[in-house]
Order: structure tokens, then sequence, then C-alpha cells
């Protein structure tokens, strides 16, 4: 049994001294920030693990769960054998049988090629944290199945599609503040888990230089613990701040003017009257569209003519303001008015007086935040020498700074109104002029994509076909309500109802809601779900033991409501035990893996660049990497992109995938965009090259591409940038990317949800809550489950953050890093604790309308009165991750997910508890009440459950000796 005090070391790194060494470098996976790291080897065994100074990403540096990949090798819960689940056993029982690969590859491609070939959407894919979406996504795409997503749905979507939406790119992979050049730094909504190291190298040369930070953030912790001041908020409520920040901004006229008129929406005009036109911006058919998709050919009110003008018109002078007729053409008569008006409309009450009812922020610190940022934006601006052209061929000297940065992330993501409020702080950075500017937020490579990018997800029955991969990619970015993935009667065509009437955005699927809406054959019934490296019966699902007993649950005649459910993975989680086939997996140490530009690369500010992984140690038993059984399982089945014209498999294994797959037939695109072209001599764009992981290999395992100055700022205006992109595929064209302040997509969504657009329409159930959350300006409402809350009894917001030491539920059996982190205590304010008689380190209740825990309570002051928090996934199920029975993780630790239902019951129908846009799942809605726990109670956490060891955990036997 793997004890902690034990005198036996599960490791000891001073034996063998004097043996031979050797230094292997690859990339971390110990989070997702992907650093370079040099793996020291003695005799063959990994003795020692530390930064690589050489990377780009992490310049050396090494956080304490990077260095303690060490003990992820040795840790007692690695799988290392297929396994079958006993006949006759029930899920969750752990009664597993050692099979062969063989086995487990003949049983897989048995049932799935049936699958494929009757009814391919039977299958369905779901995966965690993983950094290999570009091939997950293309597995089921050529299987034909739409019922795929990675676990986006139920972290940071609204993050990412709320900007997306709006600028074009995104924070952390896809862009972030320029804390070289910025001079104030707004952190808002952010734990110390996303873009970890580098994020600390940038703060810590931030503070030297003398910037200021401010973090915003119910709880101080983490990065804020070093910020100039911390400012309290409720949870929930940011998108009021950002609407009282507009309001001050407008109001007092410091809002970049010029920016927004060139590269903005703001100026352009938008349609008053009723009917199908309304809140659109109207079109001029006697100029060219550009892009057909989203065409750019609309009208500006021009000053000194009097007269609407086609927006990018050569010495026009667009105005923001006002409200015009339409004179002679094809839209003689129609009321307009440009779309910055519109905004300035929406923020007219918005007072930093609402928002501070709202947020428990005084309304004397909003405005002195509104001035701060403006005063740094405008009065600190400054003009770098570089010398770049714009879309409209007009040449500037010099690209201006406006020297304040926001960053942010699933503190406003992770709740039901994440989406406008995310769009409301781009709108908000947007007015400051700080978009691709020098001291902002600037894009990483591949974006700034198109408003939003233009893969569009199935939408009709016809995209799904047996045999036959799927139409469209699983996953994309409906701009219309003819994109929705519905069926010619409009039920969802997917499983997790992502792009559904009621998720109609969902950019990265609603993978919390898989196991329910298939156990419920809610909208349909499926065969085979296979999850990898997910932990859906703990951690990473709401409404925990309820979708425990989903897993289990059965039909009539005795067959599970999931048929088949396989479980990839390389550790004893609490989910492998509900599997019928578990595959091991590799941990990272022990695999080839690329952090593609087709997925999330480490671009930085200033080019493309990716990376990859080399194994540095074999796999351990017969652990196999995930990638390898998808080239496998892709040749078995035969998928188009996998076979010959011949019929034969065509990729060996997953590194010649990478060196050979072209994303088109000679498009010279792949995986990787280093040392392309037969003799390496190719960057980004390129023929296959034989030898392209050697050069990874002799290059720190990274590729980086330097662009030239002119082309690293004003991405999404940028012509020479521009040009590059689509030359190398960032993009498919190459017209500008404007902003949009005002979004006529959402207002597609909301004249359907009216009638008054001719075409799909909501049902009449969801036409309301269409027409109310698609607004094509950002607003503040109440997280949704406000409404179905006795906010008297239940006063308190409930959150969770990750801790530095710990990612996911990974790190529990890592024996270096639960030294640190063993359980978890609910953290709350020490007046807040103090009068509902709960004592520092007692043991109190926490309990929501939907369920009840038992914990620890730790009194803390930074902490805002009306939240409480505690750390993600240190709780455990009793001897799951091959802790011994009365290890802490399961007796002190707990789990809040057992407060937090999946889904909502609102005016008479029940959803997804998720942004009504997006389908984010909104972790942080949940309101509690708490209270003492009695003396006569067990001082041990609740509810308990049992996990069960699996065959094969030869570590456990070692470690426990
Ligand atoms: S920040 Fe993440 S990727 Fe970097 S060393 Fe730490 S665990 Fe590894």
């Amino acid at each position: 049994m793997f004890k902690i005090f034990s005198n036996d070391p599960v490791h000891d790194p001073i034996k063998k001294q004097g043996s031979t060494t050797e230094i292997k470098k690859t990339t971390c996976y110990m989070c997702a920030c992907r650093c370079g790291i040099r793996a020291h080897l003695r005799d063959g065994e990994l003795v020692y693990i530390d930064g690589n100074p050489e990377h780009p990403l992490n310049q050396g540096v090494i956080c304490a769960k990077g260095a303690s990949g060490i003990m992820k090798q040795k840790s007692p819960a690695r799988i290392t054998q297929p396994l079958l689940r006993k006949a006759g056993s029930n899920r969750g029982d752990g009664e597993f049988e050692a099979i062969s690969w063989d086995s487990a590859f003949e049983i897989l491609t048995k049932r799935l090629s049936h699958i494929r070939a009757t009814d391919p959407k039977k299958f369905a894919l779901f995966t965690g944290r993983d950094q290999m979406q570009a091939l997950t996504g293309l597995f089921a795409r050529q299987f034909g199945t739409p019922n795929y997503a990675a676990h986006g749905g139920f972290c940071s979507v609204n993050m990412a599609a709320g900007m997306i939406y709006t600028i074009g790119g995104s924070f952390w992979e896809f862009g972030g503040p320029d804390l070289d050049q910025a001079k104030l730094f707004v952190m808002i909504g952010t734990a110390e888990d996303h873009h970890s190291n580098p994020m600390k190298i940038s703060l810590s040369k931030f503070k030297r230089a003398g910037g200021r930070f401010i973090s915003i953030n119910p709880v101080r912790t983490g990065y804020s613990a070093i910020a100039d001041e911390w400012i309290p908020i409720k949870p929930g409520t940011d998108g009021a701040l950002f609407m009282a920040l507009m309001h001050e901004l407008i109001r007092l006229e410091k809002y970049d003017a010029p920016f927004l008129k060139r590269f903005s929406n703001s100026a352009q005009l938008v349609c008053m009257d009723s009917g199908a036109e309304e809140g659109l911006f109207l079109y001029d058919p006697d100029s060219d569209p550009i892009n057909l998709d989203l065409p750019h050919n609309k009208y500006i009110w021009d000053k000194q003519t009097q007269s609407a003008q086609p927006c990018f018109k050569q010495g026009a002078s667009p105005v923001l303001l006002g409200e015009y007729t339409m004179g002679p053409g094809p839209h003689q008569g129609k009321k307009v008015v440009p779309a910055f008006e519109l905004l300035k409309r929406q923020v007219s009450e918005t007072t930093p007086e609402w928002a501070s009812a709202i947020t428990s922020i005084s309304a004397e610190r909003i405005r002195k935040l509104a001035l701060e940022i403006a005063d740094t934006a405008f009065g600190q601006e400054f003009e770098l020498p570089i010398s770049w052209t714009d879309s409209w061929g007009e040449k500037h000297d010099s690209v201006t700074g406006r020297p304040v940065a926001f960053h942010a992330m699933r503190g406003l993501s992770a709740h039901s109104n994440g989406f406008q409020t995310t769009r409301g702080l781009a709108v908000l950075m947007s007015l400051l002029g700080t978009i691709d500017r020098p001291g902002g937020f600037r894009h990483k490579a591949p974006y700034p994509r198109q408003v939003p990018p233009n893969a569009k997800p199935p939408s009709s029955e016809n995209d799904i076909k047996p045999n036959t991969p799927l139409a469209k990619p699983p996953l994309g970015w409906p701009t219309q309500p003819e994109d929705l993935a519905l069926d010619s009667q409009g039920n969802p065509l997917r499983i997790d109802k992502a792009y559904s009437w009621e998720h109609p955005l969902a950019a990265h699927g609603l993978m919390h809601n898989v196991i329910t809406n298939a156990v419920k054959g809610d909208p349909y019934s499926i065969d085979t779900l296979m999850i990898f490296m997910a932990n859906m019966s703990w951690n990473s699902t709401m409404n925990t033991m309820e979708v425990r007993e989903h897993l289990n649950a059965k039909n009539a005649d005795g067959e599970f409501k999931i048929p088949f459910l396989v479980v990839c993975d390389a550790f004893q989680s609490e989910m492998v035990d509900f599997a019928d086939l578990v595959l091991p997996d590799t941990t990272y140490l022990e695999r080839h893996d690329v952090m593609s530009m087709l997925d999330r690369p480490i671009s930085e500010f200033d080019g493309p660049a990716d990376s990859v992984r080399i194994p540095v140690l074999e796999p351990l038993g017969e652990c196999k990497p995930f990638q390898e059984v998808l080239i496998e399982l892709a040749s078995r089945l035969k998928f188009p992109a996998f076979t010959t014209p011949e019929g034969e498999r065509k990729f060996k294994d997953y590194p010649d995938f990478i060196t050979r797959f072209q994303t088109a037939p000679d498009s010279g695109i792949g995986f990787l965009g280093g040392w392309r072209g037969k003799d390496g001599e190719k960057p980004l764009k390129g023929e296959p090259n034989p030898n392209q992981w050697q050069k990874y290999a002799e290059n720190n395992c990274v590729h980086q591409f330097h662009m030239p100055p002119e082309h690293q700022y004003m991405r999404n205006w940028n012509k020479g940038y521009l040009d590059f992109s689509k030359e190398n595929a960032l993009r498919q064209k190459n017209d500008p990317i404007m902003i949009a302040i005002y979004s006529d997509i959402l207002q597609r969504f909301r004249l359907a949800a009216t009638g008054k657009r001719p075409g799909a329409q909501p049902p009449a159930h969801l036409k309301d809550r269409i027409y109310k959350y698609f607004d094509p300006l950002p607003f503040w409402y109440p997280p949704l489950e406000d409404e179905v809350t006795d906010l008297s009894k239940f006063t308190l917001n409930a959150i969770t953050q990750r801790p530095m030491a710990m990612y996911h539920s990974w790190d529990s059996q890592n024996a270096w890093l639960r030294q640190i982190h063993s359980h978890n205590y609910l953290y709350v304010n020490t007046a807040t604790a103090l009068t509902h008689g709960i004592a520092d380190g007692a043991w109190m209740w926490i309990e929501s309308q939907w369920g009840k825990v038992k914990c620890m309570a730790r009194h803390s002051e930074a902490v805002d009165p009306g939240t409480v928090w505690t750390w993600n996934a240190i709780g455990k199920a009793e001897s799951a991750w091959s802790l011994s029975d009365n290890a802490d993780e399961s007796k002190k630790g707990f789990l809040l997910n057992h407060l937090i239902s999946e889904k909502l019951t609102l005016g008479g129908f029940t959803v997804s508890n998720s942004d009504p846009i997006t389908g984010q799942a909104g972790w942080y809605d949940v309101r509690v009440r708490l209270a003492p726990a009695g003396d006569d109670e067990l001082q041990e956490t609740w509810p308990q459950v049992k996990a069960y060891e699996v065959p094969g955990m030869s570590l456990k036997k070692e470690a426990g000796k």
C-alpha cells in the first residue's frame, strides 16, 4: 500500500552514484502550459527534471509540478495493461480481466466498424485536457460522428468564444497581455494555472520595471497575492463592472475614436426599421463584398457629405453617434444609426452606482479605475517606429502603444453569463484601442482569425452518413441560425445538444451533459462512449453522485443505457472503474506528441511557434500512447485519410503520421510547421520532411518563426501580416478582421426568435430565451441559477480554483505534490465564518439547494465576505488513484461538485446549467449556506465514495511494500 510516511522510499535518488548520465529534452505536461524541460537519466532511470533554459516559453523556469514529473513515473496509480470488465459485474466495482492489445483492437474495430456502417453518431468521443484536438477532431470527422469535443465546454469556452466573436482572438494560447510594454495590468478572474510559468516570468519583469498590477477577483491567491491592489468582486458580476467602466469611458469621451472608426464596426450603420433587417448592418449591393461569408460592404455616415458612404471610402469622415435616414439608393428612407450610438445607449444606465450594487465594489473605486485605465491608455501613449500598411493600402510610419493590458480566464468564463461578460471585456479593451497594439492585448498565431473563424459544424442529417467522413468538422463557429446542428425536425444532431437552440454557439461542445443526455436518450441513445483523460465520474462532472448512477443505469432488459464505455487513461482515476474497456495510456515522458499549429501551438507575439514531445523513457508495461491507439484504429477502420488508394494502411505509426500527413494533397501544411520541405529548409509550409522529428530533437523540441517587426502589430488589419497568414494557411482569406463592437451575428439569432427573419426559428419554448440573451451588444444579467434559488437562504457564492502545485485530479498520486496538498479546506472570510459559528479548522457543512458536503473550514482574510472557495479536485474517492483507504484526500478532502447541478428547470423546461449562448458549464454560479458540524459528528468528509484497484497496478505493490 502506498504510504506517505513509509520508511521505504518509492524512489531513491542517491543510489548508483557514478553511473552514466544522460539529458533528454522534451515538453512538460504536468499542466497545460507546455514548458520545455530536461529529463536527467542515470543508467536509463529518470532521476531529475529541470526547466530547459533554451526553451522560449519558460526559459529554464520550472514549477513544483514540472519538477515533480519524476514522481508521476513512480505513481502507484499507473495502469499497465488493457482491461475488460468481467461479464456480469457492475460498472464501478472494478472487476476486470487483463486482455492483450490485439484483443482490445479487435473488440473496438468490430464494434466501431458496425456503428460507422450503420449510424455513426452512435459513437461519441470526448476528451479531457488533452493537447491533441487536431488529431482527435480529425479522427471523429473521419469516423463520421458529430459527437466529439474536448473539455472546453466545461472549462473556458466563454472566454474563447466571447473574445473570438468580438476581436478574432483570445487569451492564453491565442493571445495575451504585452507586459513587456504595459504600464498598467488588470487581471480579472484568473487563478494561477493558466500560462503559469510564462505569466510568472512576465509578471516578475513587469513589476521590476515599475508596472502597476491590479487584480480583480473574489479571492486573493496566486498571482493576485503580488498585485499592487486587490479589488474583491462578487462572482458572476464582472460583466456589470465592464458595463460601468464603458459607461464612464463613453461619458468622459475617453475612448479611441480614430481606432474605433477605422478598425471596428463602431461607425457602420445599423438598420433601425422594424422587419427582417432590423438591427442588422445594411449592405451596399454595388460594392465588392470581399468576403462572401462575412461581407464588408457596409456603410458609414460621412460627416462631410452628410450621407451614407461605403464604409472604407478613402477620405470619408465617419461619425460614431447620431441617427440618420438613408438617402437615394437601395436603402432609401431607412432609419440607421452607427453601431457605437447603440453601444452608448446600451451603457447609458449602467452607472458606477448601478454596478456597485451588483459587484460589491464601490462606485468611487469603479470611477477611479475607469480614469486609471483611460489615463494610462491615452496619457502614456507612445509610438514605436515600425512602419506597416493597412488592409486599405494606407501606409503608417509607426504603431501606437496604449499600455493598458488585461488578462482574464475562468473566473469570467465559468458562469452562465460568461459569454456576454467576456464580450464586455473585449469591447472595453477595444474602446481603449489596446487590440494588438504595444502594451495591450496581442495576438499569437494562428490568431487573429475571422470574427468568427469560418469552420461551420454539421447542420443537417445529410452531413452525417454511414462509412463516410463528416461533411464538415464536428466543431465550428455558427454565424446564422441555418448553421445550427439540427435535423430536419429541428432536433439536436449532437448528443450534448451543442449548436442546438439551447446553446447555439457551443463552439467547444458540452461534455458535461453527455452522460446524462445519453442515459436519458435525450436527444437519442448512443452505443459507445469513448472518454480520454477525463474524470467524468468525479471532479469533471457536476452532480457527481447521480452521474455515477447514470454510468451504471440499465434498461429493463438488463443492458446498460450506455452500452459500451471505453476509458483511456494513464492512471486509476475514479472514472476507470466504470469502464467496460480500459486502454492504458502512457505518461507524457513516454510518448511522441505535438503542440500543433492546427491546434494549440506555443506561438509568441512575434510569430508562430510549435513544439513536440519526444519520449525520454520506454512505456511502462503495456501502456500505449492514445495517439497510437487512434492511428491504429483509424487504419483498421480504413478511414480515407489513413488509407492508400489501394486500401492499404497509410501510416506506420503516430510519428510517421505527423511527418507525412497534409491537410490537403500537396498543401504543404501538416501538424508541424518546423523544418518542412524535403531538406528541412522551409518554415511553416512545404512538403513533408522525413527528418522533421530529428530537427525538433536537435532544437529543444521547438520551432519558432520570427516575423519581421512590421508584421507583429495591428494584425487584424495589417496587409503584410494578413497576406503572410493566408500564404501559410493560418487563415483562408486575407481580408481585414473587424472588431465586432456590435454583433450582427447575435442579432440574426435574436431576429429569428421574433419571427421577423426568414429561415430557421427557435421552438416556441426557447424564443424568449434566445431573444433575451442574444443581445448584439454586451450586457450583464444575473447567473441563471439565481432565478431558481432562494437567495435569502443561500446567501453565499461558492467557487473553486486550481492550486499552483496541482493540475486537475492528476497529482494526488504524486508523492511529492501530495505533501503540499493532501486535502482541501473551505476558505471562508473570518467575519463570515464567525457569524456562522464556525471556528478556524472546524468541521462544517456547506449546502446548496442541490446537495451538501461536510468539510473543514479555514478562516481567511483573502476572500470576499460573500464568497467561499476551495481547491478543485484535491478530494478523492476512497482508494482512487491508488491512495490508501484512509488517505487525507478521501477522509478530509472534499469535492464541491456535489453541490452543483448539471441541469436547471427554467420557465417550465429543463436545460443544461450552462451559458444559454455557448453551453459553457456554470460551475461558479452555485449559491450556498454554511453550518457548523455537530460535536457528535464523525470528523470525516461526506459523502464517502469507494473506488477499487484494477489489475496490473504493479508499481503499487512495490511502493507499498
Ligand atoms: S507551468 Fe506547467 S508545463 Fe510549465 S513546468 Fe510547471 S507544470 Fe510543467
